[in-house]
């Protein structure tokens, strides 16, 4: 395909309803060359227009592109700790179909066999029309698509075994949970337009990724963005990943466990949001400490990185909302005075839990449109 006619599906993708004449100003086109490629990628099944809403201006009517109604589609996947879940999205990314279910923190074989029975009832609904898949994780991915996720105890397995049931499609990305939250952020949500954005995301641990210029730092070999095994949390602790004194084990759900004298929970998300929504004072105490903690590191992070802003994704948006005061007061005193007089926002992600799987399907459309048609 054209570099254009790849620009122009770009360009219809992260922006839905654009009209053919925006779409042509932002390519650098002229219109006649605009309606070309437009036809051209009808005629490929892969764009299509529709009438604009009346603007009341006067002036020749225009259309908007959208989705060929037969065009490709991608399944994005997320596995969180508790649960599973597949998105049917759409060039645009819109979500024409969700499924979904618990998993309870079963075998890796258990998971694989829910996801790919969902992932074969979508293909019986939309066939060849699945192009792509889209994988969230909770844990690192290295390029050859091996993943490690440690709170779950799942190691070196390969994501490729997914692959199977989706024969006909061609492309497979997947990615960590919390750096794809990020990237869908500042591609949809609150991130959007920042320079150096950081996104923090408490889920069974703490994760996240720095965006630079819309850009992810992935790391090396992919597995950048592990800002809950930083050494902020108690020394006495041990992580799941071996180190000591994590940040992770200071605000997640196991952190409120021991601040309340309770085992480790089996369900570290829904414990968290239940201990975040109690009234009681335990809880409430319990609640104050791991924001501070949480407000703490972000001031070291925001120290170290000059990001303009922090949003904060998963059990964090609850935390927030819970003790956004104690969140905020632990920050701004552990920010540098250089920084306090405006500190950065922290802002609550707007995409929320849908995060990971919003990343996991703008990951496989950017892969996909590279390779259409
Ligand atoms: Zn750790």
């Amino acid at each position: 395909m054209t570099t254009r006619s790849t620009e122009l599906l770009r360009v219809a993708h992260a922006r839905p309803g654009v009209t053919r004449a925006e779409a042509a100003r932002l390519l650098g086109v002229g219109t006649g060359a605009a309606t070309e490629l437009v036809s051209r990628l009808a005629q490929q099944s892969l764009l299509a227009e529709a009438p604009a809403a009346p603007s009341g201006s006067r002036g020749r009517p225009t259309t908007v592109l959208v989705p060929h109604p037969a065009g490709p589609l991608v399944v994005a996947v997320a596995i969180t700790h508790e649960a599973w879940r597949a998105d049917v999205v759409e060039l645009g990314g819109k979500a024409l179909a969700s499924t979904r279910g618990p998993h309870g923190g079963e075998s890796w074989v258990a998971v694989t066999a829910l996801v790919t029975a969902a992932v074969e009832q979508l293909r019986e609904t939309y066939g060849d029309r699945l192009r792509a898949m889209g994988l969230s994780v909770p844990g690192t991915v290295s390029p050859d698509l091996r993943l490690d996720a440690s709170g779950l105890d799942w190691h070196d397995i390969d994501l490729n075994s997914l692959w199977p049931p989706l024969s006909s499609t061609v492309v497979l990305v997947a990615g960590n949970d919390a750096t794809l939250a990020a990237a869908a952020e500042s591609t949809r949500g609150a991130a959007t337009g920042a320079a150096v954005a950081l996104h923090l995301r408490i889920e069974g641990g703490l994760g996240g990724a720095v965006v630079d210029q819309g850009r992810v730092l992935v790391g090396a070999r992919g597995a950048g963005g592990e800002f809950g095994h930083m050494p902020f949390g108690d020394p006495a602790i041990t992580c799941g990943c071996g180190a000591s004194g994590c940040w992770g084990t200071a605000v997640d759900g196991t952190a409120l466990a021991r601040l309340l004298g309770q085992p480790e929970p089996p369900d570290p998300v829904s414990y968290a949001r239940r201990i975040i929504a109690a009234t009681t004072e335990p809880e409430r105490t319990a609640v104050r400490t791991v924001a501070a903690a949480l407000g703490r590191g972000m001031a070291g992070l925001v120290n170290a990185l000059d990001a303009d802003l922090v949003t904060l994704g998963g059990v964090g948006v609850d935390l927030l909302a819970a003790a956004g005061p104690e969140i905020n007061a632990a920050y701004r005193a552990g920010l540098m005075s250089v920084r306090r007089t405006t500190p950065p926002p922290i802002l609550p992600a707007t995409l929320g839990d849908d995060g990971p799987i919003a990343g996991a399907g703008e990951e496989a459309w950017a892969r996909l449109i590279t390779q259409l048609p």
